[in-house]
């Protein structure tokens, strides 16, 4: 099926598009992965590529990731993603965004967007000007679902760490529990803010130092250079920054028996799951415990598609199954001997038909 064309990420992705609009000077990439179980929805990333080819890989790897997230999530939803291919000077213009709502608006439905690394909120709303086929838009009132994922996200994560310290470590409760937390942006952020109430102790790391120390000052947290967190000696080495950071070198440096956070694609290869089983380290497959923001901008989109409204408890409630779909792929994990990230996978290849 892959002959006719040889990159190694693709996965039978149902559409691949580049899109490339000369006014605007936007370069784009969409991947739809599959819209077996409904549309395909995904967040947007907007990052200064070395090599373009390093962004098709990624698109392609994090829309297969989509698929899996949503199915596992529950949500009626199939998994895409789409990357823009920012210049050296990370310029973002309206034109641009202008532009990729067109893009996006042209496939009819078949991938709705949202935010990812590099595109917040009023990006997205720019790109709502041009298609309906966005989440992640500012939500009237507090008790309301949708708007900026991140704290949804974080959300979910903190719940799953507590699912893993249970799991792995036999403990109720974070209090005293150290937690190394790489990257303190919206949800590795979020996350730190909600274990510190907890009392679980922290070490921040941002390649942005200046966000770390304010986050550690606030939460009177401890701090690692970007270099030296994954060597922390922890009980859960957090990862929330970028992704494919569980390499052979990574996971040899850790020291730390649970591996829990919410970036994206962490594993840099199929064969580090193994080598984190191997390790004795418990590791939460990414996409299932990160998916607190897609379920909230879900519930969003299809509030608003259907004319409804979506309290925030439907999207608190279903964030907290999150714990639950751990324990059952470490429970079959132990029995079968089969890498956590392995179980999850087949799990979500099941459900979205493969
Ligand atoms: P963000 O841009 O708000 O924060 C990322 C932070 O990581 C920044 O502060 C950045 O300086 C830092 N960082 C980058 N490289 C680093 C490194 N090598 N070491 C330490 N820090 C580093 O992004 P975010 O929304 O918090 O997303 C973080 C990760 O979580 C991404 O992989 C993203 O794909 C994933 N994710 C995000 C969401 C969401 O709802 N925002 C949902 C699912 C997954």
């Amino acid at each position: 099926m892959t002959a006719f064309w040889t990159e190694p990420d693709y996965d039978e992705h149902e559409l691949v598009q580049l899109v490339h609009d000369r006014p605007s000077g936007l370069t784009a990439i969409i991947a739809l992965h599959s819209t077996h179980l409904g549309p395909a929805a995904g967040g947007t990333r907007f990052w200064h590529y070395a090599d373009p080819k390093d962004a098709m890989r990624d698109v392609l790897r994090l829309s297969r990731g989509m698929s899996y997230k949503n199915a596992m999530a529950g949500l009626p939803m199939g998994g895409g993603k789409a990357v823009i291919l920012a210049g050296s000077d990370k310029a973002k213009t309206p034109q641009m965004l202008a532009a990729f709502g067109d893009a996006v608006g042209a496939l009819g439905g078949r991938y709705v967007t949202a935010e990812d690394v590099g595109i917040g909120e009023a990006d997205m709303v720019a790109v709502s000007q041009r298609t309906e086929y966005v989440s992640g838009l500012p939500v009237a009132g507090e008790d309301a679902a949708g708007g900026d994922p991140g704290p949804f996200t974080a959300m979910g994560i903190y719940h799953g760490i507590k699912a893993a310290v249970r799991h792995k470590l036999g403990k109720d409760s974070v209090a005293g529990v150290h937690v190394a937390i790489q990257g303190t942006g919206s949800v590795g952020g979020g996350v730190a803010r909600l274990l510190a109430k907890d009392g679980a102790k922290l070490t921040l790391s941002d390649i942005n130092g200046d966000r770390a120390e304010a986050l550690a000052d606030e939460l009177g947290a401890q701090t690692a250079a970007p270099d030296a967190v994954m060597s922390v000696s922890c009980d859960v080495f957090s990862p929330n920054a970028l992704g494919a950071i569980l390499d052979d070198e990574g996971i040899a440096r850790l020291d730390a028996p649970i591996v829990a956070g919410g970036a994206n694609n962490q594993l840099a290869r199929a064969h580090h799951g193994k080598l984190l089983a191997e390790r004795g380290i418990l590791y939460a497959p990414d996409y299932v415990i990160n998916a607190g923001g897609i379920i909230s901008v879900t519930l969003e989109y299809l509030a608003r598609r259907d004319g409804t409204s979506c309290d925030i408890n439907e999207v608190r409630k279903r964030i907290a199954l999150i714990p639950g779909r751990l324990e059952e792929i470490w429970r079959e994990s132990d029995t079968s001997g089969v890498p956590a990230d392995v179980v999850a996978d087949r799990m979500a290849q099941k459900l979205i038909g493969r």
